[in-house]
Order: structure tokens, then C-alpha cells, then sequence
């Protein structure tokens, strides 16, 4: 059976490896010259299964706006009038609820530890090196509302048999002992064992060689134009360099899939939130964290990736805009400076800016699209490197006819269709 996997970022390279083990012919098409070079890129690195969660959290507005007030804002929003962020906005507002927290925290938890599970396997089949880091992530709150979200997330994590410890701010700071030279105040923080860090560019990359050499194609620089449909089904992709047709298409194509299925009818509410990151060398290893520590106050990730360190947060609704801008870069370094002051060669630090693809609800869209022929792999938001593997091994599932290994409930897009 002749697949085509459209889009080359994390997703669909693992999409190609899972379909590639089944015994696909499987084609990739990606208009960029390379894997993983749009928002796999210079991600914050964070496998974080176990704070996997929707940015659709109680308290979240209100947050939002006290943020959008500050002086170096870390929340952005345009201005200018655009209908698909709006609508995208209100399904997030009804989302941010205590309720429908639980529902779509649960299921971004029961997709991301799965993925962890199938990113360890795929390690043990292929010989990708991605600077991969199992030190276990600390979640750092800063005040006692934070504390009491992070305690609403330990109960989730308790029902589910996730190893997790609460912790004060002494306890934090054994655990990642550079935090000492903090200059915030730490109120507390949730310990996260079993979660891990690791460069999804350089994994994408590797993969995407790997899989060259046990014969899948590659075909970079083409531009996808639109689905080709034929007689209800779809039977490929119309490219700049002609027509590419299959047996079935799956579209891994981050933010830009709600416009690729828009004209079949297929409405999907993944809309881009911009974030930036920074990566520094590393100039004294022991004054560097070896941790991955997720500052929840600002909503920054920061990873260990061998001699760097990425920084990741920030969260801007305008747009498919990835300029950058110096501001972006002065507070993200401020605020990793606050928690890591040493250590850290700041002044040549590089500066990235990317657009995560956001569901309002949180959990990605997977598998059947409405249309035959035609397979989601698409809105993997903040989480996609932690959902990757996983989500594809489902994707991959469904498209042979398989039962996916995990419960499907609220995965799909049929969620939408209530
Ligand atoms: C600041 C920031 C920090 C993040 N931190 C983390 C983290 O710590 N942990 C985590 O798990 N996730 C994180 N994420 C999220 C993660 O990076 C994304 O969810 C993930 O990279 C999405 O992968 P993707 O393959 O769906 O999209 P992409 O990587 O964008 O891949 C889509 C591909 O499709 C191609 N494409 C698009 N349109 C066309 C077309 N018309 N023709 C041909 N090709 C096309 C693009 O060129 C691109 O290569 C972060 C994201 C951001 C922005």
C-alpha cells in the first residue's frame, strides 16, 4: 500500500517511520529543504508526559490578561480582526474550565506517556543521536495559586499511576541544586521523574536519514498545492512538481492542515500561538541545570541539550507572523537569568521564534478525517515532541486497519462534531 505523508516537521517523520514498519511504500513531501526545520525546530526539547496539559486551565483568562498587562509582556494578542482567531479564542474560553480541564488533561496524559513509551522503543531500533536526556522534569510554581494547579495536576497524575512528588522550595532545590542562585521567589514545585529532554530537530533529521536508507523517499523542496479527490476519495497530493498519488494520504502539515483540508469541507480548529526560544552554550557545566525545569509562572521550558541550554516560552495570537522581535528575546532572557544566573553564556545566545499548531482543547486530532483516503496527524500545540511518536504509531494504526494500542476517546476530530 502506497502512503504519502505530507509534511516533514516531528510528526510526520515519525508518521513515516510507524507506517514505514507496517509495511507501507511510504513518500514524504515537505516543501522546506530538510526535517524538522518549521516548529520542530528549536522547540524547548521537553518529552513531558506528565505535564502534558491543556493551556485551557481554570483561572487561564484571567491570567492571560494580568500577563498581557505587564511590562514585557510574555502574552501577546493582534488586534487586527481575523474571524479564525476569534472563533479559535471562544472555543478556548469555553475550555477553561475546572471540568473540562480534567477531560482534556487526561487525554493529552494518556497520549504523551504512550509516546514516551514509543519514543523508547524507537530508540532501541534506530541509532539516532538527539542530545536525549532522561533526568526527570521539574515543574517550579512561584505563587500559591500556581501551587494549587499544580496540586490539581498531582491528583490527575495520581489517578493515573504517574510518579510524581510535591514539593517545597527546599525540595526543589535538592533536586536541582544551581536553583540555589535563584533570584525569584520558588513556592513550591511538582517533581516529574520520569519525563525526559531532547533536540527534535536533530531527531527529525536523523530519523528522516535513517529512513532514507531503508527506502523511504524523501522529496524536499515541493510544495503541496492541494489534496487531489477523486470520485469522494482522496487519492493524493497536487505538488509545484505535479501530481503525487496514493493508496492514502496523511497530513502531518502543523499549522498550515487547516488550510490544506479547508476546501474538502474538513473544518479543523488548529490555529498558531508564536513562541520564541533562545539556545546558549553552556560555559560551566556545574553551574548549568542538568534538570529540565518548566517555569510555570512564566510558562518558560528550559532544557539541557548537551553543551546548550533552550529556553522556550512566550505565547503571541497573531498570526503566521514568525519575525522576532528583541523584546521577545530580552524577556525570555531575563526570565531564565532569574532562575539560572550562572553559567550561562547569554550574550551569544540564538533566538528563534515558532508557532506551536493549538487545538482550543489541548489534545491533538488523530486518524480518520471525515473524507476516505484522508488521515489527520495535526494540532499537536506545546506538546507536539511529547506526542509524537505516539501519535503517529496511532495514526499509523488506523491507516493499516489496525487497532490503535490506546483508547481513542476525545483524540479524534469527531469531538468537534457534537
Ligand atoms: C516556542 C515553542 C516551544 C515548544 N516546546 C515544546 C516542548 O518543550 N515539548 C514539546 O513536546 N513540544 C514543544 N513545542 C511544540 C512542538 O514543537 C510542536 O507541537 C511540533 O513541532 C509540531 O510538529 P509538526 O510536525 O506538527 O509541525 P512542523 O514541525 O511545523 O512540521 C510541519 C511541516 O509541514 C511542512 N509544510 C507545511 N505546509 C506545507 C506545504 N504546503 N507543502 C509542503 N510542506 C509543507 C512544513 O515545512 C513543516 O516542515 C514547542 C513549540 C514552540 C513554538
Amino acid at each position: 500500500m502506497k502512503t504519502l505523508v505530507l509534511g516533514a516537521g516531528v510528526v510526520g517523520t515519525t508518521t513515516a517511520y510507524y507506517l514505514h514498519r507496517l509495511g507501507h511504500e511510504v513518500e514524504v513531501i515537505e516543501r522546506r529543504d530538510g526535517a524538522g526545520l518549521e516548529t520542530s525546530f528549536g522547540n524547548a526539547g521537553g518529552l513531558c508526559p506528565s505535564f502534558a496539559g491543556p493551556w485551557a486551565a481554570p483561572g487561564m483568562p484571567l491570567k492571560v490578561l494580568k500577563m498581557m498587562l505587564q511590562k514585557n509582556a510574555p502574552v501577546r494578542f493582534s488586534l487586527r480582526p481575523d474571524a479564525e482567531r476569534l472563533r479559535w479564542a471562544r472555543q478556548w474560553l469555553r475550555e477553561c474550565n475546572a471540568p473540562r480541564f480534567r477531560v482534556n488533561k487526561a487525554r493529552m496524559q494518556r497520549v504523551a506517556h504512550y509516546s514516551l513509551a514509543c519514543l523508547r522503543e524507537l530508540m532501541a531500533d534506530t541509532p539516532l543521536r538527539f542530545d536525549y536526556h532522561a533526568s526527570g522534569v521539574l515543574q517550579l510554581f512561584q505563587t500559591e495559586a500556581e501551587c494549587q494547579l499544580g496540586d490539581m495536576s498531582a491528583n490527575t497524575l495520581a489517578s493515573l499511576d504517574i510518579p510524581h512528588t510535591v514539593l517545597d522550595a527546599e525540595g526543589a532545590r535538592a533536586i536541582e541544586p544551581t536553583l540555589q542562585r535563584a533570584t525569584i521567589n520558588i513556592a513550591g514545585a511538582l517533581h516529574l521523574p520520569s519525563d525526559a529532554s531532547g533536540d527534535s530537530h536533530a531527531f527529525s533529521q536523523a530519523l528522516a536519514a535513517w529512513l532514507q536508507q531503508q527506502g523511504v523517499r524523501f522529496r524536499y523542496g515541493t510544495d503541496i498545492q492541494h489534496l487531489i479527490r477523486e470520485q469522494g476519495r482522496v487519492t493524493g497530493a497536487q505538488t509545484a512538481a505535479g501530481p503525487i498519488h496514493a493508496d492514502a494520504t496523511v497530513v502531518a502539515l502543523g499549522n498550515q492542515a487547516p488550510r490544506l483540508v479547508a476546501p474538502l469541507g474538513i473544518a479543523l480548529p488548529v490555529y498558531p500561538l508564536k513562541g520564541y526560544s533562545i539556545t546558549a552554550p553552556v560555559t560551566d557545566p556545574d553551574a548549568a541545570p542538568t534538570v529540565s525545569v518548566m517555569d510555570e509562572h512564566n510558562k518558560i521550558m528550559i532544557s539541557r541539550l548537551g553543551n546548550r541550554i533552550r529556553a522556550a516560552g512566550m505565547a503571541e495570537l497573531v498570526g503566521h507572523d514568525v519575525s522576532l522581535s528583541a523584546a521577545g528575546k530580552a524577556t525570555l532572557i531575563r526570565a531564565v537569568r532569574s532562575l539560572f544566573p550562572h553559567g550561562i553564556d547569554y550574550e551569544n545566545a540564538s533566538f528563534w521564534a515558532g508557532l506551536r499548531p493549538m487545538t482550543p482543547d489541548g489534545p491533538s486530532i488523530l486518524g480518520e478525517s471525515g473524507v476516505p483516503g484522508l488521515y489527520l496527524n495535526a494540532g499537536h500545540g506545546s506538546n507536539g515532541w511529547t506526542q509524537a511518536c505516539g501519535t503517529s504509531r496511532i495514526v499509523a494504526d488506523i491507516v493499516s486497519g489496525r487497532t490503535p494500542e490506546i483508547d481513542m476517546e476525545g483524540l479524534t476530530i469527531a469531538r468537534y462534531r457534537r
